[in-house]
């Protein structure tokens, strides 16, 4: 564990090696903290990864909605559509992911106007835009 957490990673955002407690992860990825604040400033633009990932993704997404999102993001959203709206308790179940992740996540798709909350009868749920 002690040679996980002093491993040198390299920011797949801007090319930047860093510690890796030191970075965020964000999906599967580690980011350095500069690209993360930058990218969460930038949410509004819905570009969460900028042009280069983008363009790797754009391969394997094929749907021009969800185009440029992380893996996890598709999996958060397809989880939605398919069930046409899902708690966030649920979708923590599901994908077994941590709330705050979750949260940082519906954040970017709600800004990419892809999901969005519904009050059904005082539950919040997270449903498609
Ligand atoms: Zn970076």
């Amino acid at each position: 564990m002690e040679n996980e957490k002093n491993s040198i990673v390299k920011c797949p955002n801007c090319g930047q090696e860093a510690l890796k407690e030191d970075m965020f992860q964000e999906g599967d990825l580690f980011i350095c903290e500069e690209c993360y604040l930058d990218i969460h400033q930038k949410i509004k633009a819905c570009d969460p990864w900028g042009v280069h990932s983008k363009t790797v993704l754009r391969k394997r997404a094929g749907q021009e909605g969800t185009e440029g999102l992380t893996d996890l993001q598709k999996r958060i959203y397809d989880l939605i559509v398919s069930r046409n709206g899902a708690t966030s308790a649920e979708i923590i179940q599901e994908l077994k992911i941590s709330p705050n992740e979750l949260q940082n996540q519906i954040a970017i798709l709600r800004h990419c106007e892809l999901l969005k909350g519904q009050d059904r009868d005082g539950v919040v749920y997270v449903v498609p835009w």
